[in-house]
């Protein structure tokens, strides 16, 4: 990697502002999954050092507590100029150990970023408020106040962004926040942590830790004294997590895993279609939870669209990260890759056709085709598992009711995307689809100022947007008597 300050490139954890090993010197390698090369090795740490993160940010939090909202803004304001400045840094680590296209880590970057702004300014206010009261002699006052400990665990495919989603605002809230990112993505997690400590937040107000995740997990699960766990991950690892949370009654936000229709009406603008298809099938090569994993395309407009959709997938550049014009990285690790062979071969089994892609991609490592597939039907495991990966499986419909159904038919409820023109079918269909988050006209729909999250099995809460504050805040009731 050659970075312009090195100084990003972290090995140790940060924990109350003491960049740290782990207690028995143990550590774990960091993989670039474009080449296997081993780039850095992390500190292993387990349950005795989780807990003296959370003691750390349970002292730290009264002052932090303190502080008016304006105070934290200033230094989460620093925080997003830090990661703005060292943007090319931050995504050359990102790249080379999660595999994303350099422009794409970049844009993480961006979107991590805004984050830290928008908390910033959302943390100055979080307005309480007078209800009329009952009684002449009373006064009936609503405050809020930071929920307290917070604790973070992350996935690997947006190392930033997942990060910032939840500490931005955590920490304007005034809460403090124990970190766990993914073991295949903990550098970028450690450079943030590097770019906090200099923006200024104070020792134990955000720890960092890697790391083993069962021990991790459990201790931030089991301590009574964090009081919220935010989880973006797989359904099955929040389910545990909710499970585990059940003894001590943390607050919970989870962003669990999608299974995203993308349905193409016969009023639709084709190409306009094809285009948002890429970019919400292929993005980080399909690996992100709103990506589409289902395709529905109208029987009139069937063939037009899968030859269009295929001869725009054959286009995209598959390569290293770091390489220009690339577009699609690695997947993350050959289970991924195995998955999605899998998927591939469940659905041709049962009567589909590849149109393009279908195969590893020649450079070997997690890199593999973008894929299309056609005739495709609900008996096939992509109808319900989400694949993580570049196959855009093709299914076929003749109304909007089976259309519905279809596309509602799933245990997730994260983000959906339809493609028409037609302004009561906007409505009726937007207002059907059982999804967090609807994309219409477009595949591209994340940005800090909107609510980010699912209904169903997709998960609990929302990040992001003015909504997203709620969930580290506390409401508190004052009653005021004898007046
Ligand atoms: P993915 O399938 O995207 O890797 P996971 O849900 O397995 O998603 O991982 C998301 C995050 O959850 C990672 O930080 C991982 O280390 C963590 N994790 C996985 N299993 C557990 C667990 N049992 N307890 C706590 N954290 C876990």
């Amino acid at each position: 990697m050659r970075m312009k300050h090195d100084t990003l490139l972290r090995t140790q954890c940060l924990i109350d502002g003491k960049w740290t090993d782990a207690d028995h010197g143990e550590t774990f390698d960091v993989a670039n999954p474009a080449t296997g090369t081993v780039i850095a090795r992390v500190p292993k740490m387990g349950a005795a050092e989780t807990r003296r993160a959370i003691d750390a940010a349970n002292a730290a939090w009264p002052n932090w507590k303190k502080q008016t909202g304006k105070q934290r803004a200033a230094v989460l304001r620093r925080w997003f100029e830090l990661m703005l400045e060292n943007i090319d840094d931050l995504a050359l680590i990102l790249t080379t150990e999660q595999g994303k296209p350099l422009a794409e880590a970049k844009g993480e970057i961006q979107y991590a970023a805004s984050f830290i702004e928008w908390f910033a300014e959302e943390g100055k206010r979080a307005n309480g408020e007078v209800l009329p009261t009952v009684a002449g002699d009373r006064r009936l006052i609503v405050t809020k106040e930071p929920v307290g400990v917070c604790a973070a665990i992350t996935p690997w495919n947006f190392p930033a962004a997942m990060i910032t989603r939840k500490a931005g605002p955590a920490l304007a809230a005034g809460c403090p926040i124990v970190v766990k990112p993914a073991e295949a993505t903990p550098l970028t997690a450690l450079a943030l942590a590097a770019l906090a400590e200099r923006a200024g937040v104070p020792a134990g107000v955000l720890s960092v830790i890697t790391g083993d995740p069962i021990e991790i997990g459990g201790e931030l699960t089991r301590h009574p004294t964090v009081r919220k766990l935010s989880f973006t991950g797989s359904t099955q690892v929040g389910r545990t997590l909710m499970a585990q949370c059940a003894p001590t009654i943390k607050k919970l936000s989870l962003e669990l895993g999608g299974n995203a229709p993308f349905i193409v009406f016969d009023d639709a603008d084709l190409d306009e279609a094809v285009a948002g298809a890429l970019a919400s099938k292929y993005r980080n090569s399909g690996q992100t939870c709103v990506c589409t994993n289902r395709f529905y395309v109208h029987d009139r407009v069937y063939d037009a669209f899968v030859s269009k959709l295929s001869t725009a997938a054959e286009g995209l550049k598959v390569g290293l990260g770091t390489e220009e014009g690339v577009v699609q990285g690695p997947l993350i690790n050959e289970a991924a890759v195995i998955k999605v062979e899998a998927h591939i071969r469940d659905a041709l089994t049962k009567g589909a056709r590849v149109v393009t892609g279908g195969h590893r991609h020649a450079l070997g490592q997690g890199f593999f085709e973008p894929t299309v597939l056609a005739d495709v039907n609900e008996t096939m495991r992509v109808a319900r598992e989400e694949t993580f990966g570049p196959l855009a499986p093709v299914f076929r419909f003749d109304s909007d009711e089976d259309v519905i159904r279809q596309a509602n038919d799933t245990e997730s409820g994260l983000a959906a995307y339809f493609y028409s023109r037609d302004i009561g079918r906007i409505w009726r269909v937007a207002e059907a689809l059982e999804y967090g988050m609807v994309g219409i006209n477009t595949g591209l729909i994340s940005n800090e100022v909107a609510p980010f999250g699912g209904v169903k099995q997709s998960g609990l809460g929302r990040e992001g947007s003015h909504f997203g504050i709620d969930d580290y805040l506390e409401l508190k009731y004052l009653c005021v008597a004898g007046i």
